[in-house]
């Protein structure tokens, strides 16, 4: 058993996430944050090294309790209970990332920032404040483009294969690039199309210790409740040069920055606008709109911690993302099937695996498929029928006592832990979990309905099309 020590750490405070990591001893192991937590914004993050838990304001919970750092070190070996047989499936698995399509090639190039191509394409990137279907410069802003102009390397967290992350330079320093959510919400969201505007914005929030989905999210509304002259908190969609100074002042409750720190659905109550604030239970919406979406649109209602599209179950990668479409702008079987999302990446975060790696559950074959061709419509139409097979699965998930090679999950969880794992009792424990966090939430005051601002499911994206709606 280890122990647990706490230290005076008053030299520390104020420190931004990088300079107290530096300050910190050792390379791994710690978790940090910047001023945002220490003056309790509501979307203040936790990092550790360039890694961010961003959501929910885990940052401002640790600033409540003075607590600037926590370090864990140690030379305990945790032993697996069939190291030769883990070992094998682990090279099995590492092999079988390295040569998918999205995990072996599309990430560790473009990163998740080239998912923005596909987004315009389907129509789900968010543009002002989830209010225009098309971005104008949207050519400006790929992450091809990214690739081609900034991109100095990609890397990735300890061990891992695909090593999404981006580097680019600023001046003479190199300092990490963009991820997907973060260029659609500081990007097209707030009619910016420079990359390097981005990258200094996510450099500046990653160091004060912001959510840069929600502080995208708030921005973005703050900016519409200026144009619809409903009040001015200092930003606008036609001044992006003033950003960096807000961001700072966010992180230190200063001017305007003080009532922006608390997120959108706070300024709504305030405002007025709580119609179009892109927030689920105060929490603000990812980068991608549920009305090119409506299982991601079902997810954003029913998550745990409101609009996150991980804990709302990432249905936007059948829908409209991923190498099959099932009609994103349908209900058909998305109760069914998100809720198996929700479940099985409930499952796969616990098992502390990173969820990238489930984009391998689709073979080469699948996302080499040209768009249009039979077989993948044929595909779509099965998927979309399958929601009384998804259903009777979620009621009764050992049914599914089986191993797929496909989903390696729960036999590496078995060989890792000795339990007694497959398919069905792995999306059990991803349902109990998911439930477990609710009541959690429930009993420390989670509130609010399941439902999605008025603005999604009154509002075409595209006025042209009204189907463009949950
Ligand atoms: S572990 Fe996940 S987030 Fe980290 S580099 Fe790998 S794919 Fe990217």
């Amino acid at each position: 058993g280890g122990k647990a020590h706490i230290h005076q750490a008053g030299h520390l405070w104020g420190l931004d996430t990088e300079a107290v990591q530096t300050k910190l001893p050792g390379e791994y192991g710690k978790i940090v944050i910047g001023p945002a937590g220490e003056n309790l914004v509501r979307y203040a993050c936790v990092l550790s090294q360039e890694r961010v838990a961003g959501r929910c304001g885990a940052g401002a919970v640790m600033g409540s309790k003075n607590l600037k750092a926590i370090i864990a070190f140690g030379a305990a070996q945790v032993a697996a209970a069939n190291p030769p047989a883990l070992a094998k499936l682990t090279k099995r698995w590492t092999a079988a990332l390295r040569a998918n399509a999205m995990t072996g090639e599309a990430l560790p190039k473009y990163g998740t920032v080239g998912f923005l191509a596909k987004g315009y394409k389907a129509g789900f990137v968010p543009v002002k404040n989830f209010s225009q279907p098309q971005f104008d410069q949207a050519h400006e802003f790929t992450g091809e483009g990214y690739a081609r102009d900034l991109l100095t390397r990609n890397t990735g967290c300890v061990g891992c294969p695909i090593r999404c992350g981006r580097k680019q330079m600023e001046g003479e320093k190199e300092i990490k690039g963009p991820e997907y959510e973060t260029a659609g919400l500081l990007g097209p969201n707030l009619l910016n199309a420079s990359f390097k505007r981005v990258g200094h914005w996510n450099y500046l929030a990653d160091r004060l210790g912001l959510d840069t989905i929600s502080l995208g999210g708030t921005l973005g509304f703050a900016m519409e409740l200026k144009e619809r002259g409903l009040a001015d908190l200092g930003v606008d969609f036609v001044d992006l040069d003033s950003i960096p100074q807000i961001i700072e002042d966010i992180a230190l409750r200063r001017g305007h920055g003080d009532e922006l720190a608390n997120g959108s659905a706070w300024l709504a109550k305030k405002y007025g606008g709580l119609d179009f604030a892109p927030q689920v239970k105060g929490m603000e919406m990812a980068a991608y709109d549920p009305r090119r979406s409506v299982g991601l649109g079902l997810g954003y209602a029913t998550s745990n911690r409101g609009a996150c599209h991980l804990n709302g179950g990432y249905m936007i990668f059948l829908e409209a993302m991923g190498p099959m479409s099932i009609n994103p702008q349908s209900p058909r079987s998305k109760p069914a099937l998100t809720m198996m999302m929700q479940n099985l990446m409930e499952a796969i975060s616990a098992s502390g695996v990173c969820l990238f790696t489930s984009m391998a559950v689709f073979p080469n074959a699948l996302y080499n498929m040209a768009p249009g061709s039979r077989m993948r419509r044929l595909i779509s139409r099965i998927m979309s029928r399958s929601g009384r097979v998804v259903q009777l699965l979620n009621s009764r998930p050992r049914l599914a006592a089986i191993n797929l090679s496909l989903i390696p999950y729960p036999q590496a969880l078995a060989l890792a832990t000795g339990m007694n794992m497959n398919l069905g009792r792995f999306l059990e424990l991803g349902e109990r979990g998911y439930n477990l966090e609710r009541l959690y939430n429930l009993r420390e005051g989670l509130r609010g309905k399941d439902e999605l601002p008025k603005r999604m499911v009154s509002e075409p994206q595209d006025p042209q099309r009204p189907e463009t709606i949950v």
